[in-house]
């Protein structure tokens, strides 16, 4: 095996990322390198870049990237088995949480790991041990009490990337809304979440679900995916059209779950106002700090609504994405999802070409680096 492995060093918004030549880590008693197979580029991922938010780097960068699937390159000397159990050895395919719940805080004490404050470590450069930080990178290095569990061999690398945070973060988020058999769900924001949101919607036992977005080629993808109506805002620009359109579509009542994966919060009013009374928001989409919006709190009073914030998700999910993937193959062609592919050493051509924000089209629904 090498002894170094190649990084795509982060270096702060409209700058370009850095390829580098790392050393592999000393793997501790229980950690895990893993070789990174295919490593997809995140709507957050592209947040940081863009700069949505003020972010503080370390002066050596930062290696970051979450979405991924990988090969177990070298196993810490104290693992035998994966999360469930199951045998674990060098070369078996993984797929990972990229955070750690710290089993020493109050959310961790009442079992709730995805609530964790402590579980996503702050920007680190190449500098600090183990080097390979992040997805966009050859090597990702699990820490000592990661959650892992071996692929079954009948899914492929592409359709498997998506599960680390995708895939689970729209399942848990659908689940912590309590969404029941027969409910109706609109969907904000048809990207690599909204598209995946509505096929678990469905497989959840969704009556009905509207996405609602502004780029037709998304909402065709969404519909192939299961969407039983869509919403072209460009078609409908007016909003209050946009909510007959809604209530019409769910027996004159409104929704009984809303949710939002667009990530620009000017959304989340009008996926308050689809909900039925008593109807659940479930809040993903809106990750940069210090982004504000203006809400009438008297809605959510008189409406006994509820909102949801969801970041990342409990460890049991992964498994159960993967059960999912294998029960619904055929149905939903998740094969589309990835629509682009790139060497490491062409990051910075993948990001421009996955910009969507302040466009009409892209071609792009999730592009992957595979390193
Ligand atoms: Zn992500
Ligand atoms: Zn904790």
């Amino acid at each position: 095996m090498a002894a170094t492995g190649k990084a795509a060093v982060f270096h702060g918004p409209g700058k370009p990322f850095e390829l580098t030549e790392l050393p592999l880590p000393e793997v501790e008693p229980r950690g895990i390198l893993v070789r990174v197979s295919v490593a997809n580029i995140c709507g957050s991922d592209l947040h940081f870049w863009r700069g949505d938010a003020p972010l503080k780097l370390p002066d050596d960068g930062w290696i970051y990237g979450h979405e991924m699937v990988g090969r177990v390159a070298r196993l810490g000397a104290e693992i035998k088995t994966d999360s469930l159990g199951e045998p674990l050895k060098e070369g078996d395919r993984v797929a990972y949480c990229y955070f750690y719940p710290c089993g020493r805080c109050y959310a961790c004490l009442n079992n709730e790991p995805a609530s964790c404050p402590n579980k996503v470590e702050r920007p680190r450069g190449p500098r600090t041990f183990p080097h390979f930080h992040g997805a966009f990178a050859q090597y990702y290095y699990l820490r000592p009490g990661g959650f892992l569990f071996k692929v079954p061999d009948e899914l492929s690398d592409e359709i498997v990337a998506p599960v680390n945070c995708a895939l689970s973060q729209v399942i848990y988020g659908l689940h912590k809304t309590g969404l029941r058999f027969g409910d109706s769900v609109v969907i904000q924001g048809a990207g690599g979440l909204g598209v995946q949101a509505t096929a678990v919607a469905k497989e959840m036992g969704a009556a009905s679900v509207i996405v609602v977005d502004q780029l037709a080629g998304r909402l065709e993808l969404a519909k192939a995916f299961g969407a039983d109506h869509t919403l072209n805002l460009k078609e409908v620009p007016d909003r209050k059209e946009r909510l007959n359109l809604v209530r019409k579509w769910t027996g004159g009542r409104g929704a009984d779950v809303a949710c939002d994966f667009v990530g620009f919060p000017q959304v989340i009013p009008e996926g308050l106002d689809m909900l039925r009374f008593g109807g659940t928001y479930l809040e993903v989409g809106t990750i940069s700090r210090g982004v504000k919006v203006e809400i009438e709190p008297s809605l959510l009073v008189w409406g006994s609504k509820k909102i949801v914030g969801v970041i990342q998700y409990d460890p049991w999910v992964i498994p159960r994405a993967l059960d999912f993937l294998i029960r619904t193959r055929g149905r939903f062609p998740f094969d589309r999802l990835l629509s682009h592919k790139y060497r490491l050493d062409q990051i910075n051509e993948a990001f421009a070409a996955s910009e969507w924000h302040g466009r009409d089209t892209t071609t792009i629904t999730r592009a992957a680096l595979i390193p």
